[in-house]
């Protein structure tokens, strides 16, 4: 089927030419670094119709002044010098420019061991001076400046990564990561200099009914308010961080009595219980607020559990502020109940899969499915799959469930395939999974017993579980990488520095998450954001995958974008297996969109 993009055509032209008249346009600086007179002159009469700036150097020791006061574009370096190696001026170079200089070696040689060599020590390319003339030159020069623009574009990927990864997006406060972060840092001063410091826990008031009365919209903008509220009275020196839903935590430092606690406390209560107005609502909010002292040889997790469950007592017995005691216990139990259901939930075959499609937004075609796992129990109704996985994940029975899942998922691939239907199945792998050290043998015998091809298969892994596990992950997802098997960094943007597991996993596909897509029309951040993730994906020669795609616009957008591929609820919500293949039958992009065919 050939499919008309013709609007998204238009809006792919108009990125285009945005992005082009955003390249750096001044004069390029060459430098080029040989003892060999003539080489440097022919090098000269080659480039002479280019508007370069040619600068020349002779020696090591004159690059070097040259280096220290100038930056170049490019430097074109030979790979013998008379007073030394070409590869032993590198770290000057590096040193040197404050962006990244491509540095092409000019050789005599070519034999394959220095030029491997070379590259390895961060030469961008090579050049045989035998083979000098301005076409191979200037294609070089040309492409070692693109790649310039690429790393530029990679660093300012992730530089916003960084930001994002440390900040609540809606308020702009510190989010979960860097609040432990500055946990773990509260910990180790109050340590050294025997200050002890103060955790608060804040759960706002019936804010789940503001969300259920007036929308998400509302919800979101009071989010926004609270926050400002807390800013304007934050000591400096102290953290107020949202956690996650209506949560927020303070770190207040330099703690001496409790009345130094409860001072900051009784203006935060002050600020939440003056009525929020928002889009014409008058909102009474209070707030319950959990307190916490530090004491020495504590770990940061009992820290927490203090200060949580004197949240819950306040809030129980309907007061603003409690403080733990020695007197006080920690009841864990309500948050195992879930997770004690579970073995018996599998052994009367309660779960059961769903399949959302996948979309390539190149030939509009479907890609592949994801699997998606459902519990009906018996005894405590529909769970979502966010509850009975985090549930699980507490204890080993993941493993368990995580095994009966893929069984059932592999069956159905086995049985499809007997019909001539080979969906590329992506299967959703739990970081917990990655500690069983069964774990490879049992994928194997699955591919041998039910016949699957491999490259078939997607494994979805998410990053925030990446990051608790990185030497034992890294070696396993390698492995299973090498059987051919995919692998895609789910929600992908939530955890912490992104980058660095991009770099560091043999990954295939990340897959934005649907926290950056689901606004993308109405927030310019959200799109700046996700068109960085397009651009390290295409710098990392990573495919690419936005879920959450809730409308048309966004498909659009995404496709205009440079998006390679989508998964979302407008395209189709996930399903029973006996509906997919009717589903992939009918499914029609261009019809969908109401485009010319
Ligand atoms: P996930 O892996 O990020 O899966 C995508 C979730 O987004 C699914 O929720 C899906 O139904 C939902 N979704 C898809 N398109 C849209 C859309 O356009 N808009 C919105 N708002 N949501 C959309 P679901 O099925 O509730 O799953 C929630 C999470 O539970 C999954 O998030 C995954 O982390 C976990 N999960 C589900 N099944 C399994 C499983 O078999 N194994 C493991 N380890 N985790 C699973
Ligand atoms: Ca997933
Ligand atoms: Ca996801």
């Amino acid at each position: 089927m050939e499919i008309d993009y013709q609007k998204m055509d238009a809006m792919q032209h108009n990125v285009n030419a945005e992005s082009t008249t955003m390249v750096d346009s001044h004069e390029k600086r060459i430098l080029v670094i040989d003892d060999d007179d003539v080489i440097r002159e022919s090098i000269k009469r080659l480039l002479k119709t280019q508007p370069y700036l040619i600068t020349e150097a002779e020696s090591s020791e004159q690059a070097k002044t040259i280096i220290e006061n100038n930056t170049f574009d490019c430097i074109l370096l030979d790979y013998r010098l008379d007073d030394m190696d070409g590869i032993e001026l590198m770290p000057a170079i590096q040193a040197s420019n404050d962006r990244p200089c491509p540095v092409i070696m000019i050789t005599a040689y070519s034999e394959e061991r220095l030029i491997v060599e070379a590259l390895r020590n961060g030469f961008y390319d090579y050049i045989n001076k035998s083979h000098l003339d301005a076409k191979v030159l200037l294609s070089v020069i040309n492409a070692s400046f693109r790649w310039t623009e690429l790393q530029v574009k990679l660093q300012e990927a992730q530089q916003k990564l960084e930001t994002l990864s440390m900040y609540d997006s809606l308020t702009g406060l510190p989010n979960r990561n860097l609040f432990f972060d500055r946990l773990a840092q509260a910990k180790l001063n109050a340590t050294r200099s025997h200050k002890p410091f103060a955790l608060l826990m804040l759960d706002l008031n019936l804010f789940k009914q503001v969300n259920d009365t007036h929308g998400h919209a509302v919800g979101d903008h009071l989010l926004k308010d609270v926050a400002g509220r807390l800013k304007k009275i934050a000591r400096k020196s102290d953290t107020y961080a949202r956690l996650g839903g209506d949560e927020f935590a303070v770190i207040l430092h330099d703690i001496q009595t409790e009345t130094d606690i409860t001072q900051v406390v009784d203006k935060i209560v002050k600020q939440i219980n003056i009525p929020f107005s928002i889009e014409g609502h008058t909102l009474h909010i209070g707030v319950a607020i959990g307190g916490a002292l530090f004491k020495e040889g504590m770990n940061e997790s009992l820290l927490l559990e203090q200060a949580d469950a004197s949240m819950y007592k306040a809030k129980k017995a309907n007061r603003a502020y409690e403080l733990f005691t020695d007197n006080d216990v920690i009841n864990t139990q309500p948050k195992l109940e879930i997770g004690s259901y579970i073995a018996s939930g599998i052994q009367r075959n309660e779960f059961y899969l769903n399949f959302q499609p996948q979309v390539d937004l190149v030939t509009g075609e479907c890609c592949g499915l994801e699997v998606l796992s459902r519990w009906h129990s018996h005894s405590l109704g529909i769970v979502s799959p966010d509850d009975f996985i985090r549930a699980s994940e507490r204890s080993n029975v993941i493993w368990k469930l995580s095994y009966h899942i893929f069984e059932m998922a592999f069956k159905q691939m086995r049985a499809w395939a007997a019909q001539g239907l080979h969906y590329p199945m992506s299967i959703n792998l739990s970081a917990k999974l990655l500690e069983d050290e069964y774990l490879l043998d049992n994928i194997h015998g699955y591919l041998r017993r039910y016949e699957i091809d491999p490259q078939q298969l997607t494994f979805e892994i998410t990053e925030t579980a990446l990051m608790d596990n990185v030497v034992a992950a890294n070696e396993k997802l390698d492995i299973i990488a090498g059987m051919g098997i995919k692998i895609s960094i789910d929600d992908f943007g939530t955890g912490y520095t992104s980058f660095k597991y991009l770099r560091e996993y043999a990954s295939h596909e990340i897959k934005v998450d649907k926290v950056f897509v689901i606004n993308l029309p109405s927030n310019a951040r959200d799109a700046s954001i996700v068109q960085s993730f397009i651009s390290l994906a295409t710098g990392f020669k990573t495919q690419l995958i936005a879920e959450g795609v809730e409308s048309a616009e966004i498909l659009m957008q995404l496709k205009a974008m440079g998006c390679m591929r989508a998964q979302g609820y407008w395209i189709a919500r996930p399903m029973l297996a006996e509906n997919i293949p009717l589903w992939v039958k009918d499914w029609d992009i261009a019809e969908k969109l109401s485009l010319p065919h």
